[in-house]
């Protein structure tokens, strides 16, 4: 999920205090465009990192490559590292156990053995692959605003939206690995047109791709009232979701209505997602919470008037590390050697 904020774009690399190769861990977030490789410290904080654009027309090997020389930028910056387990987070659905991404729609890649073909690009180093979402998860439940929680909800605001549970200590997984797709419950039947094949889900309201479609409509309809979203980027095309956040800072009063309804829209699917999994937190994570910190507070209240009372009790945060929190994941998952939500936990190498 690449996400629209306000919020920095790309992985801080903080001055590196005294560390041994032991406290770092390298992990690798890949998404649609962009691959982003880091080695992170023990509490969670980037180091050193080092990214390449990717596209999907570079197919699974051109993918590859960029993901290598990614990875070999990052450790050129720390040559005392020595490897001894990677971490990647992909935007697709994965089989943590054998390290094959089974489909990534944005990449177009399927039963792509990532795992594998990774692990012999780095001298045979172990790779744990695991899904976008639950590697942010990981981050936030072990080292972010989720930590020491036994029951929580991370729910990824960012281009798309995302989630995934821990339930009783254990990060869930899915019958076929793709558990936690809240972004694509129904909150209006007969609703906007999704880019899955449904209509009318959260979604198609609340992502970053959504709340920019609405914007470019608001402004065409009321050509007036858009002047001052137009002006700050010249053609509607080129508005996005952190336009919206940029001008509700400046007290644009389309932004704000446009930030109120998503908001609305947003607790209707916190509402859901709480009486549904009975969460004692729910972490909005994604660079579009991190822009718009306002959401929690307000599904918070949603929350407590809202859901079933043994549910409303409820806790909403934001995230600690924003649109990082897959990156961190990553690293962390390498740290521990296996993903939690496998049976196996069998890194491919
Ligand atoms: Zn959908």
């Amino acid at each position: 999920m690449r996400s629209p904020s306000t919020a920095e774009k790309s992985p801080r690399s903080e001055p590196p205090g005294p560390t041994t190769d032991t406290e770092l861990a390298l992990g690798i977030d890949l998404g649609a465009t962009k691959v982003v490789s880091a080695l992170v410290a023990r509490d969670g904080t980037v180091v050193r990192s080092g990214g390449r654009q990717v596209h999907a027309n570079d197919g699974p090997e051109g993918v590859l490559r960029s993901l290598v020389q990614s990875v070999r930028s990052t450790l050129d910056q720390e040559p005392s590292f020595r490897i001894r387990t990677v971490g990647i987070a992909v935007a697709a659905q994965v089989d943590p156990a054998t390290g094959t991404v089974v489909h990534a729609p944005n990449l177009n890649w399927h039963n792509v053995p990532l795992g594998a073909r990774l692990s012999r690009e780095l001298d045979g180093a172990p790779v744990v692959v695991v899904n976008d979402a639950r590697a942010a998860t990981l981050a936030e439940w072990r080292l972010g605003a989720g930590r020491g929680v036994s029951d929580l909800f991370c729910l990824i605001l960012g281009t798309g939206v995302g989630g995934s549970a821990v339930v009783g200590n254990r990060l869930l997984e899915g019958g076929t690995h793709a558990i936690g797709e809240v972004g694509h419950i129904t909150i209006v039947s007969g609703g906007r047109k999704c880019h899955c094949p449904n209509a009318g889900c959260l979604e198609a309201y609340v992502g970053g791709w959504a709340v920019a479609d609405r914007a470019r409509e608001a402004i065409g309809a009321d050509p007036k009232a858009g002047e001052s979203l137009l002006a700050a980027v010249g053609y509607p095309d080129q508005v996005t979701a952190r336009t919206v956040v940029e001008a509700y800072r400046r007290g644009d009063p389309l932004a704000h209505r446009l930030i109120r309804e998503t908001t609305q829209y947003l607790c209707d699917g916190v509402v859901s997602i709480v009486n549904a999994f009975n969460p004692d937190l729910v972490v909005l994570g994604g660079g579009f919470a991190a822009g718009m910190p306002e959401f929690a507070r307000t599904a918070e209240g949603a929350v407590r008037l809202r859901c079933q009372p043994p549910a409303a009790r409820a806790r909403v945060t934001v995230g600690r590390f924003g649109e990082n929190a897959p990156l961190v994941g990553a690293a962390e998952a390498a740290r521990l050697g296996s993903f939690p939500g496998s049976d196996s936990g069998t890194p491919s190498g």
